[in-house]
C-alpha cells in the first residue's frame, strides 16, 4: 500500500513537473513572440530611416541644383532636407529619436564608422557641404561644397546608402530565420514533453485509475469470502432480468440455497473449516450452472440463482444436479455437506425478485421440512 502511494504520489510530481515544463515552454513562446515583434518593429522603423536618408540624399541634390540655377524658392525646402538627414544620421548612429531605439548593430556599426569610407562621415560631410551652400557663410567656397555634394549624391552616397538599407533588411531577415528555427525547436520540445507525459503520466495514472476503480466494483459487487455477487448485487441483476424476462415472455426461474445443519459442521469442525466448505459449494455451483446463470450468496450459508430462460422443470433438473453434486463432493478436509434447494419461477403479478424469492423460500421451508437434500418446486400461488 505504501509502495502504492510512493508510485502514485511520483506519478503525481512527474505529471506537475511536465505540466510545469509545459507552461515555461508556453511563456518561454510567448516572451520570445513579444521581443521579436519588438525586435521587429524597430528594424522596420531603422529600414524605413535608412530609406529615407537615400531619398534625401537625392532630394538636397536635386534642391539644390534648383537654387545653384537661381530658384530661390528651393532654399527652405533644401534646408529642411539637410536638417531632417542629419536628425535622421543622428537617430541611426544613437538611437532614441524618430522612432528608434538602439544603437547600430556590429554589422551596421561596421558599415557606417569603420573602415576607410565610413559612411556616416560621408553622410555628415554630404550635409556640411549641402548646409555651406544653402546658408553660405561669409569667406565659404560655395561652389566647390556644391560640386562636392553633386558628386556625393551622383556617386558614392547613392549605392552606400542602398548598401545601409540591405544590411538593415538583412539583420531583420536573420532574425525571422532564427525566429523559425527557436519556434521548431519549442514546438518539437513541447511535443516530445507532451508525448512522454502521456507515455510515462497519463497512461500508468489511467491504468491505476482502471485498477482501482475495477477494485472497488469488485469490492462492492462481490462476497469476498467466495468471489460470487454479493446480496446487492444479486438483487439488482435479479430484478433487470426480471425485467427482461417480463418483457420478452421467456421464462425466469430463481432458487433459495441453504446448506443444511450448517451450524454443526461449524460446531463440529469449526467455523474456518465452515468456510471451505462455503468456498467449495461456490465453486461446484459455478461449475454446475451455465455461464449465463447468476449465483449470489446472499446470506450466511444461503445462496440463490437466476436460471435465465427456465422452466421450474429444467431449473429443477439443474438444482437437482447442484445437490447431487454437493452431496456427493469428498474434497479433502472437508465433511460432506449437503443443501437443500427450493424453485420458483417467475410470473406476470411479480413486481420485484423479492417475489419470485419468497415462494422459493416457502419451497425452501419445504424441503428442510421433507427431510433436507432435495429439491423443492413452488406452487403457484
Ligand atoms: P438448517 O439450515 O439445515 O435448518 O440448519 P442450519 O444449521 O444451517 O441452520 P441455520 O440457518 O440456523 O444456521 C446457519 C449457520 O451458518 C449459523 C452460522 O454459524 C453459520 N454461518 C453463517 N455464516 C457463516 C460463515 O460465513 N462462515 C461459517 N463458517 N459459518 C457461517
Ligand atoms: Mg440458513
Ligand atoms: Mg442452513
Amino acid at each position: 500500500m505504501d509502495a502504492e502511494r510512493a508510485i502514485a504520489r511520483r506519478l503525481t510530481y512527474a505529471y506537475i513537473a511536465g505540466l510545469a515544463l509545459i507552461a515555461i515552454l508556453s511563456g518561454a513562446v510567448h516572451v520570445l513572440l513579444n521581443n521579436v515583434i519588438v525586435a521587429q518593429g524597430d528594424s522596420a522603423t531603422v529600414i524605413n530611416v535608412a530609406g529615407r536618408q537615400r531619398m534625401l540624399s537625392q532630394r538636397i541634390g536635386l534642391l539644390a541644383t534648383d537654387l545653384h540655377a537661381g530658384d530661390a524658392t528651393a532654399r527652405q525646402p533644401l534646408l529642411d532636407a539637410v536638417t531632417l538627414m542629419e536628425r535622421s544620421e543622428k537617430a541611426l548612429m544613437q538611437g532614441g529619436d524618430l522612432g528608434i531605439r538602439h544603437e547600430l548593430s556590429p554589422s551596421a556599426h561596421r558599415f557606417y564608422l569603420e573602415g576607410a569610407t565610413p559612411l556616416d562621415f560621408a553622410v555628415r560631410q554630404f550635409v556640411l557641404d549641402a548646409r555651406r551652400f544653402a546658408q553660405p557663410l561669409p569667406g565659404g567656397d560655395v561652389e566647390a561644397a556644391y560640386r562636392r555634394l553633386q558628386a556625393a549624391a551622383r556617386t558614392t552616397l547613392l549605392p552606400n546608402l542602398n548598401q545601409a538599407v540591405s544590411i538593415f533588411e538583412d539583420e531583420a531577415n536573420r532574425r525571422i530565420e532564427w525566429l523559425r528555427t527557436a519556434q521548431k525547436v519549442v514546438l518539437i520540445t513541447l511535443l516530445i514533453t507532451l508525448s512522454l507525459e502521456a507515455i510515462f503520466i497519463f497512461r500508468p495514472l489511467v491504468d491505476r485509475v482502471r485498477r482501482y476503480a475495477a477494485s472497488l466494483y469488485e469490492l462492492a459487487t462481490r462476497d469476498s469470502l467466495t468471489g460470487l455477487a454479493n446480496r446487492r448485487h444479486f438483487m439488482d441483476v435479479g430484478n433487470r432480468e426480471l425485467l427482461l424476462a417480463s418483457r420478452s415472455g421467456r421464462p425466469l426461474s430463481v432458487a433459495m440455497l441453504d446448506l443444511d445443519h450448517f451450524k454443526s459442521v461449524n460446531d463440529t469442525y469449526g467455523h474456518a473449516v465452515g468456510d471451505l466448505v462455503l468456498k467449495r459449494f461456490a465453486s461446484l455451483a459455478l461449475a454446475t450452472l451455465r455461464s449465463s446463470d447468476i449465483v449470489g450468496r446472499i446470506g450466511g450459508e444461503e445462496f440463490a440463482l437466476i436460471l435465465r430462460e427456465m422452466s421450474p422443470f429444467d431449473a429443477s433438473a439443474v438444482a437437482e444436479k447442484l445437490r447431487v453434486a454437493a452431496a456427493a463432493d469428498r474434497s479433502e478436509g472437508l465433511p460432506v455437506f449437503t443443501v437443500s434447494i427450493g424453485i420458483s419461477v417467475a410470473n406476470a403479478n411479480d413486481r420485484s425478485l423479492d417475489d419470485v424469492l419468497r415462494r422459493a423460500d416457502k419451497a425452501l421451508y419445504a424441503a428442510k421440512v421433507e427431510g433436507r437434500n432435495r429439491v423443492a418446486v413452488a406452487l403457484d400461488d
